[in-house]
């Protein structure tokens, strides 16, 4: 059985603005599993990136539940959830939030220092990152300094910084053209590889394309989880998805034979 690492049950989020209040999600219910490879898509508004907020652990449901490592964090004070989110997951971001006045290594240093770690230990991991992401010889640009995909690399290191399992990255491509694009999935691919956990929030079919599982999501509920039948084998079946759903062999997105679930 592939362990669980974050699971969302039955999570709802709803914003009250004046009198009207918007449901970003429904009722949602998603498992992340060791060394997943799953991209969410949807359109804009459908609850993407409040989804990747929760199981960030960014944001706290309105109902339901988050567990991290089978422990229930929905109820944890701030201060607690900022020393789980800072180990466990690393955050990447389509604009990609970097610091405009620290250089590329203090940007990659900085969520070190929540942990304690010694400022010459925090600079050589920070440079070691920045030099795997063929990022050595900016080290000390500016992001003002940097192209975009450049910009990208650097946020990518400092996602990495603390070694987190989990990589979420909310259309991380947005802003890149596709050329440059196509390098950060291929940055992807090889972290997976090397056994992260990623999720992807992308309305870019290449990209979903790429990853083991693909969840759309509309209007805040899941309505379709293809899981390809490589992934399935490895996680032990793939039969690890919301209670009562129909699995059927079938093509995922027309390249690999996968099972694919349809939630009605
Ligand atoms: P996506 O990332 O798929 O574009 P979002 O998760 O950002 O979607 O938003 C889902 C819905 O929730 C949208 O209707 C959006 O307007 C609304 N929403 C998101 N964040 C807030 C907020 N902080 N306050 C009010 N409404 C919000
Ligand atoms: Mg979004």
């Amino acid at each position: 059985m592939v362990r669980e690492i974050i699971k969302l049950d039955r999570i709802s989020k709803f914003y009250q603005m004046g009198d009207s209040r918007v449901d970003a999600l429904r009722e949602l219910s998603l498992t992340i599993h060791e060394n997943d490879y799953m991209s969410v898509f949807g359109p804009s508004g459908s609850g993407k990136s409040t989804l990747l907020h929760m199981m960030g652990l960014l944001d706290v449901p309105s109902s339901g539940s988050v567990f991290v490592d089978g422990k229930d964090v929905s109820q944890l004070p701030e201060n607690e959830l900022a020393r789980i989110r800072g180990k466990k997951v690393g955050f990447i971001f389509q604009v990609f939030n970097l610091v405009p006045s620290l250089t590329a290594l203090e940007n990659v240093a900085l969520p070190m220092m929540i942990y304690d770690v010694p400022q010459r230990e925090r600079e050589k991991r920070a440079e070691e990152l920045l030099i795997s992401l063929d990022m050595g010889d900016r080290l000390r640009h500016l992001p003002g300094e940097l192209s975009g995909g450049q910009r990208q690399r650097v946020a990518i290191a400092r996602a990495l910084a603390n070694n987190p399992e989990v990589i979420l990255a909310d259309e991380p491509t947005g802003n890149l053209d596709s050329k440059t694009g196509e390098e950060v999935v291929s940055i992807f691919n090889k972290l997976h590889a090397a056994g992260k956990t990623l999720v992807v929030v992308t309305h870019d079919p290449d990209i979903a394309r790429n990853t083991d599982e693909v969840v759309r999501i509309r209007d805040g509920q899941v309505v379709e989880h293809e899981i390809s039948k490589e992934h399935s084998i490895r996680a032990g079946g793939g039969m690890e998805l919301a209670g009562g759903l129909k699995s059927k062999v079938n093509e995922k997105l027309g390249v690999k034979t996968g099972i694919k679930n349809k939630v009605k």
